[in-house]
């Protein structure tokens, strides 16, 4: 079965053939990085426009390296949400146009199923499961006790873990996207700056990170009002290992509380180095198998979104040709 992924949801342009949800025929994803960097961030009017530029010959790049003509097709799956609305329907019509063209089915996929279906590029998601969701809009702990079955345990109560990574690059006055930027620097040897982890109540499986952004801010700042060196290694080792600790304990509780066979990390975030060793470390001294995508399958990509609409097809998931972008789309369990 081959599926074709679409994933347009912020700022990455991206089509992929996979087959039988798990091989990676092709790959392909244009980067607006280089633009957006100039405004610090993504613009969505921007966006649209550079999706709008790209979309019709990165489908056509996906069908190329993939040596298949549309015909040996079985369905196009895209991304419905959540997103920026003018980006999601960008992908949309053209999901739509080109499945109208060739007498295939639409699939509409949630953005953060795709980010979990990454792991079934490399590994077979085992039951049940708990995965942790480290991107640049949503940090949860999601339960899944089979596949398309997701029961949110736990999430943040302000920023997400990519948004704080973000913005605490943009006090370093590093580029963006600044995650990888801080990741590196923290990778280096020497002291850190000692932060704050917000625990919050005991039993919760709930994440924080606006205390963590408003110490980092508010250090940096007070470093430079005294007129010293800001030490950015030293703030960003000290800030990762408070992100990873607070997430790798609520992740290593809750597999122990769900008694799951297998966690899997997904999102952005889930490309960080320190987060991935420490999940690596504390789930295998609790005997818990850890899975998490390569670092390419980690940040937005259409492999993922051909991954999980191979699944939905399985299960007889189709959509409707009014498929609309769902900019707040909640991550429901699939049904048919
Ligand atoms: P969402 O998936 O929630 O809709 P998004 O699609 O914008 O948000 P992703 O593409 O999944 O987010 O991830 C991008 C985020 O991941 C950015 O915030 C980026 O800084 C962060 N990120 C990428 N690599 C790393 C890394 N090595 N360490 C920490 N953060 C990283
Ligand atoms: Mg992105
Ligand atoms: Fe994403």
């Amino acid at each position: 079965i081959y599926i074709l992924g679409i994933e347009t949801s912020c700022d990455e342009t991206a089509a992929a053939v996979i087959k039988d949800g798990t091989e990676i025929v092709s790959n392909v994803v244009a980067s607006q990085i280089e633009n957006q960097r100039r405004f610090g961030g993504v613009v969505p009017e921007v966006a649209s426009r550079l999706h709008v530029e790209q979309i019709t010959l990165v489908i056509e790049e996906a069908l190329q390296q993939a040596n298949l003509q549309p015909s040996d097709l079985h369905a196009v799956a895209v991304t419905e949400g959540p997103g920026l609305v003018g980006a999601l329907l960008i992908g949309i019509n053209a999901a739509k146009a080109f499945a109208w063209a060739n007498g295939l089915p639409i699939i509409g996929v949630h953005h953060i199923a795709g980010h979990i279906y990454a792991n079934q590029l490399v590994t077979e998601m085992k039951f049940p499961l708990m995965a942790l969701i480290v991107s640049g809009g949503h940090t949860e702990l999601i339960y899944m006790e089979e596949h398309g079955k997701f029961e949110k345990i736990g999430e943040t109560r302000d920023d997400a873990a990519g948004e704080a990574y973000d913005k605490v690059a943009r006090v370093l006055s590093l580029p963006y996207p600044g995650g990888p930027h801080i990741d590196q620097l923290a990778q280096t040897e020497g002291e850190a700056v000692d932060f704050p982890r917000a625990w919050l109540e005991k039993e919760s499986y709930d994440f924080s990170f606006s205390g963590l952004k408003s110490a980092v801010i508010n250090y940096s700042h007070n470093v430079k009002q005294r007129g010293e060196q800001l030490n950015a290694e030293a703030v960003a080792r000290g800030f990762q290992q408070s992100v990873v600790d607070v997430l790798t304990e609520r992740t290593v509780r809750a597999a122990k509380e769900y008694d799951v066979k297998q966690v899997i990390a997904a999102g952005g975030v889930s490309a960080n180095q320190g987060l991935r060793h420490a999940l690596q470390k504390e789930l295998a001294e609790a005997n818990i198998e850890f899975s998490v995508p390569p670092i390419q399958y980690c940040t937005d990509n259409a492999a993922m979104i051909g991954a999980a609409g191979y699944e939905m097809y399985r299960k007889g998931c189709r959509s409707d040709w009014k498929m609309n972008g769902e900019p707040g789309k909640a991550l429901t369990s699939w049904s048919h």
